[in-house]
């Protein structure tokens, strides 16, 4: 992989760099090393990235074409990722340090994103409601510029879980993608040119989110934004989005529990906590992270858990091998590790991980950490670590396993093993969670909502929420005959 030198943006269908020329840095979480110079974009880029997707929307091709011709585009982009995914993907692992093999996985699921939602808009259709007086029939139009703000943790699959929805909606957009992880965005200007694409409706400004970020969120011409990241970034957006009352769409953080009842399937429950949390370098919103395990069985699962981390294989992110490669960026692996410290601190037993692994003496690597016995007054229970630790708790029957599960802010995912169909039930209605598994992981299904309760989010994306989101519904209403009128000052 021969990372390019600089990284621009791309606005109106060419490249730009800054309008003041200002750039910044971007390292490689393995070396370290910067490896290229991106533009940093202001609120003056920002304004030229949305002129160009108004100018695209009041008189491009875009948002009245057919939905059949925008599906087929869509679908050539999917081809386009689909040919380009080996790229894709390297460039990934690269920049983020995500094991190639599970880079992979997430490149084929962008292409996976256009196509869906390709489908969708083909099989669309609006109501109609009629009374014996008055017909009333669904407008359904897409909003106008859509700002997409996407995190650093497999950016390249949620940022086309955006724009795969806003385009397929008729919307143009301006992506900000994250500044850590700039790289495999740059493969979209030429995958959607070709596709067909009409210059103007993918822009992307890449900068700081502080500046670019906030600038995009300000801006008054951009009726909707798409945010993914962390909690207090959104909060922040909602404030800035709330003077142009803009329509806001929020997934954020999470610390999700992986219920296990002493009754499930043990094996598979192992093989999917230790999948749930480690997975993608444990930089996962949906991460089980806070694994509850009913007593009886506690101190096995803790061992087996224990011996698997230990065995789990840390290294280089392109080894087709590697389980967990290296952290984003060292600021967030000195983050993780400031939470491993915590925990030793908070007096949770460490039973895998916790340093660097050996021979591994440079990069951002973390061996899979386990702390057992982490009590919920802990802040290692409560706070998104956001890497490969994970926290195991132990708990007595049904009502103690909903009480810990929520016992934090957020409410992203939940996992629930047991083999009582009963129970699986009544645990997932009452644990606060956008997204319950029940004898499975995260395994997602496209239609399907996506989104968080209380802390971890607004709003749901996925299927038809997506496509609510980024269209209005409009209704008119028709009279079928003469219309009752009363007549005021008659
Ligand atoms: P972050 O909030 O720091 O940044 C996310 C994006 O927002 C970046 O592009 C950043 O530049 C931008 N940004 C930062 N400040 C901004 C501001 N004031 N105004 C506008 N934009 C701003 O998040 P991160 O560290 O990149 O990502 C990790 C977080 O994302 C974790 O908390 C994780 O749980 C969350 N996440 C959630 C989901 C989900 O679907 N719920 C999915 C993935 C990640």
């Amino acid at each position: 992989m021969i990372p390019p030198e600089k990284i621009e943006h791309w606005i109106g269908g060419e490249h730009r760099p800054s309008v003041d020329g200002a750039t910044f840095g971007v390292a490689d979480p393995v070396g370290n090393a910067e490896y290229a110079r991106v533009a940093s974009g202001s609120a003056a880029d920002v304004d030229r990235a949305v002129a160009a997707a108004a100018s695209a929307f009041a008189s491009g091709p875009w948002p009245s074409m057919a939905a059949r011709a925008r599906a087929r585009i869509l679908n050539a982009i999917a081809d386009g990722i689909e040919a380009r995914g080996e790229e894709i993907a390297a460039a990934e692992t690269f920049d983020t340090g995500l094991p190639i093999t599970q880079a992979k996985g997430q490149a084929a699921r962008a292409a996976e994103n256009f196509r869906y939602f390709a489908d969708v808009i083909v099989a669309a259709h609006s109501g109609a409601f009629s009374t014996p007086g008055q017909l009333g029939y669904v407008l359904r139009q897409p909003a106008g510029v859509a700002g997409l703000i996407t995190p650093w943790n497999t950016p390249f699959m949620l940022e086309t879980w955006k724009l795969a929805p806003a385009l397929a909606s008729g919307c143009t957009v301006v992506l900000k993608p994250a500044e850590w992880t700039p790289l495999s965005a740059s493969f979209l200007p030429e995958i959607m040119a070709e596709a067909g694409l009409p210059d103007g409706a993918l822009n992307i400004v890449h900068g700081i989110g502080e500046v670019a970020g906030a600038a995009l969120v300000a801006h008054p011409d951009v009726p909707r934004i798409s945010f993914t990241g962390e909690t207090v970034t959104g909060r922040d957006i909602m404030r800035s989005a709330a003077g142009h009352l803009k329509g806001l769409s929020m997934e954020l953080g999470g610390k999700s529990p992986c219920i296990v009842f002493a009754d499930a399937d043990m094996e598979l429950a192992t093989d999917s906590a230790l999948f749930g949390v480690f997975s993608l370098n444990g930089e996962r919103c949906t991460a089980g992270s806070r694994i509850l395990v009913e007593r009886p069985a506690y101190d096995t699962f803790v061992a087996r858990l224990a011996e698997r981390a230990a065995r789990i294989r840390v290294g280089d992110p392109s080894d087709p091998s590697t389980e967990i490669g290296a952290l984003v960026h060292p600021e967030h692996y000195e983050r993780v590790m400031s939470y491993v410290r915590l925990g030793v601190r908070e007096d949770a037993r460490l039973v895998a991980g916790g340093s660097r692994p050996a021979g591994l003496s440079s990069g951002n690597y973390l061996a899979a950490t386990v702390f057992a016995d982490v009590e919920p007054s802990m802040r290692i229970f409560t706070e998104e670590i956001f890497g490969p630790v994970a926290c195991v708790t132990p708990f007595t029957g049904e009502s103690e396993a909903i009480s810990l599960a929520n016992a934090t802010d957020y409410g992203l995912a939940a996992y629930i093993w047991t083999n009582d169909l009963r129970r699986a039930h009544r645990v997932a209605s009452s644990v606060e969670a956008g997204m319950t598994w029940v004898n499975s992981h995260n395994v997602r299904d496209l239609r399907t909502p996506f989104g968080g309760v209380k802390a971890s989010g607004l709003g749901r994306e996925g299927g038809q929420h997506s496509i609510d989101f980024y269209t209005e519904s409009r209704i008119v209403h028709i009279a079928k005959g003469d219309t009752h009128v009363p007549r005021f000052g008659a």
